[in-house]
């Protein structure tokens, strides 16, 4: 069984009396274990399945799974949990909270899934480390630079140990040393713990690790490479 999968999947956003097909019937199956990129240019809908397949939004059409539960059925609150759960998130959209510090965004999903403090605070600060922020724990978001705080952002994914880590463009506004070194830290997760990632991506140095790369154009999987 996949663990994660888009079944025919459609997205039609609509606003302002404007309609945008997002994806026009995708079909993706990741296994556990993947380490798997989508490529593709800038609005081919790599984000919009990003986050149907997350959760954060329902297609329009179609059926998307998240560890064998059919996720676009659920309420957005059976959504949310299921997430807490399995799912690490990096993306552009997902803040920090500005009135937590780095420690205390890094250990939010793991406090509100009810991990005593002692014990959260001990993995969001290693998770901090892991990406060159244990100096800065105390800081708030407004304290730090760009990267940092996306640094932060990863580090809050990482921290609660997920089952899937969905990202996009995690390696975008970092220097090419922090880059590399979140690149190395993903792939450990990967390798020694098993953890399936999905991200988007044009980074050549995240390009190098993986070993399937999937690509999207105009709402649509066009092709697909296996190395
Ligand atoms: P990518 O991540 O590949 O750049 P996106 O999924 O962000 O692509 O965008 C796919 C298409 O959907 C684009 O045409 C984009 O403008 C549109 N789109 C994305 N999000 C929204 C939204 N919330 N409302 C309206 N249109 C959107
Ligand atoms: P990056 O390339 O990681 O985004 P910058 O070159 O923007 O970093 O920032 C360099 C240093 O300046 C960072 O280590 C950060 O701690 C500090 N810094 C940047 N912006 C701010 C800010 N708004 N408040 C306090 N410190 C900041």
């Amino acid at each position: 069984m996949p663990i994660l999968e888009a079944k025919g999947v459609r997205k039609v956003y609509r606003g302002d009396g404007v309609e945008t097909e997002a994806l026009r019937g995708v079909d993706l199956k990741v296994e556990a274990g993947e380490f798997t990129a989508l490529v593709g240019p800038s609005g081919s809908g790599k984000s919009t399945l990003l986050h149907l397949l997350a959760g954060l939004d329902v297609p329009t059409e179609g059926e998307v799974f998240l560890d064998g539960v059919r996720v676009d059925r659920l309420s957005r609150a059976a959504r949310a949990r299921l997430r807490l759960e399995k799912v690490g998130l990096v993306f552009q959209a997902y803040n920090l909270l500005p009135v937590l510090t780095a420690l205390e965004n890094a250990a939010f999903v793991l406090e509100a899934r009810g991990v005593e403090r002692r014990v959260r605070e001990a993995k969001a600060l290693e998770a901090l480390a892991a990406l060159g922020l244990k100096d800065k724990a105390h800081r708030y978001p407004r304290q730090l630079s760009g990267g940092e705080q996306q640094r932060v952002a990863v580090a809050r994914a990482l921290a609660a140990e997920p089952l899937i880590v969905l990202a996009d463009e995690p390696t975008a506004n970092l220097d090419s040393r922090t880059g590399l070194a979140l690149v190395e830290r993903m792939k450990a997760l990967n390798e020694e713990r098993g953890v399936t990632f999905l991200f988007s991506t044009h980074d050549p140095r995240l390009l190098a690790h993986v070993r399937r790369v999937v690509r999207l154009e105009d709402g649509r999987v066009v092709g697909e490479e296996r190395a």
